[in-house]
């Protein structure tokens, strides 16, 4: 027990090193113009696959650490059809600080991914898997992935072994209540990849764009599985 105990901690803290490290190399996040290009093919993207259909579904990215400033995807817009010129630059208290539009209302939710788990970009989608799985295990307060070989896709992963926990959250209207539930579940479980809101959809981040992107094809897919394999009955 004092083994795994030991091996789960070297982990984390390995995964964390490595974020660290990411956001070392980069300090200054990535430039807005680099951010919202990449957005705006990761929105086509998903789009087509169906994630984040009817304007749902929003993206950010960190820019500038300090002072802390965020793109971010302005409300209501479809996510297959963006441009660069619909995003928003935020601060730490999603002040406008460039661009036209209104924040999403999840932009609280985004900024405390990005301080509790030192993200440098967090994707949300509303997929019908999320929704499923989302509403069927919520008694259960999450969903357990293992023994799957895309587990590896998830950033400090090396084996299908691996059991990845995956939480829900009740979902609410109130994002001051709800950025505070992320932040103490990001605190209590610091090795998680992402988490899911009750019949709304996923959230995840990475250290930047390209991991974070990864992470949704990543934990997409493995939903889509246990949906389609009929497991979500039975597990
Ligand atoms: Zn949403």
């Amino acid at each position: 027990m004092f083994s795994v105990t030991t091996r789960k901690t070297e982990r984390r803290s390995n995964r964390r090193n490595a974020t660290a490290a990411n956001a070392r190399s980069n300090p200054k996040g990535t430039s807005f113009a680099e951010a919202t290009a990449f957005l705006t093919e990761i929105g086509k993207g998903f789009h087509v696959r169906g994630w984040v259909l009817g304007t749902s579904g929003n993206f950010s990215a960190v820019t500038s650490r300090e002072p802390l400033r965020v793109a971010i995807t302005s409300t209501g817009l479809d996510k297959g059809s963006l441009s660069p010129k619909q995003f928003l630059e935020v601060d730490n208290a999603v002040n406008i600080v460039r661009g036209d539009g209104r924040p999403s209302a999840e932009a609280l939710l985004h900024l405390a991914i990005v301080r509790g788990a030192g993200a440098g970009a967090v994707l949300h989608t509303h997929s019908v898997w999320s929704t499923v799985l989302s509403g069927s295990h919520a008694s259960q307060g999450g969903i357990a992935f293992e023994g799957y070989e895309m587990l590896k896709g998830l950033e400090g992963v090396r084996t299908h072994k691996h059991r990845e926990w995956l939480p829900i959250l009740d979902n609410s209207q109130d994002m001051v209540e709800l950025s505070d539930r992320v932040s103490k579940t990001l605190q209590a479980s610091p090795s998680i990849h992402g988490f899911l809101l009750k019949e709304h959809g996923l959230y995840t981040w990475g250290a930047g764009l390209q991991e974070a992107k990864r992470h949704v094809e990543i934990l997409e897919f493995l939903m889509e599985v246990l949906v389609r394999s009929g497991a979500a009955q039975s597990a």
